[in-house]
């Protein structure tokens, strides 16, 4: 593997129990549990990716769990992102809703313009129990916003690595 060219910093927010920490496992190590393991504080792991043949970046991904109100942490959670996953559900449609309320609050809480991909989480169970939420309005919403709308299962891995490959991209062609 190439020697990472970049260095950036990728969080991963949006209401609790939408699958945060399971995209980030799934990314990581290609690992995924049901089995609902609470975040505490906030996390990160790396991980050097291979965005383009020969071309890498190493990738910090910060991970927030349910202590979000406070403050101080999330100053310092916030501080120097490169790019954001803005995470909802598609079985709760009450999380896009607070998804919303995440991305303003980031888009205040940091300083300079960064790429944002909205992701809907959770694909494998629309089959099972329909479309819950109508899928123009993430794909209205993402379009608003100036950034793009992804679909992903943690648990089937569809779409995940897609969708931290397209933010690193974007990262790329911003901050390079
Ligand atoms: P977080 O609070 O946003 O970090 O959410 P977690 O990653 O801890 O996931 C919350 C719950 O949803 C756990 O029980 C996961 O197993 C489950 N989960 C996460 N992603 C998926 C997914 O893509 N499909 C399904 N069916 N369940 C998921
Ligand atoms: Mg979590």
């Amino acid at each position: 593997m190439s020697e990472p060219v970049y260095t950036f910093k990728l969080i991963v927010i949006g209401p609790a129990a939408v699958g945060k920490s399971s995209l980030i496992r799934r990314f990581v190590e290609n690992k995924f549990s049901l089995h609902y393991k609470f975040t505490i504080g906030v996390d990160f792991m790396t991980k050097t990716l291979d965005y383009e043949p020969g071309k890498s970046a190493k990738l910090t991904l910060w991970d927030i769990g349910g202590q979000e109100r406070f403050k101080v942490l999330r100053r310092s959670f916030y501080e120097g992102t490169n790019g954001a996953l803005v995470v909802f559900d598609l079985s709760r449609a009450n999380t896009f809703t607070k998804m919303k309320e995440w991305l303003s609050d980031a888009r205040q809480s940091i300083e300079r313009d960064f790429p944002v991909i909205i992701i809907g989480n959770k694909s494998d169970l629309i089959p099972e129990i329909g479309e819950i939420i109508d899928r123009k309005e993430p794909l209205q919403f993402a379009q608003a916003e100036n950034c793009i709308y992804i679909e992903t299962s943690a648990k089937t891995g569809d779409n995940v690595d897609n969708a931290f490959l397209d933010l690193t991209r974007k990262m790329v062609d911003k901050f390079s």
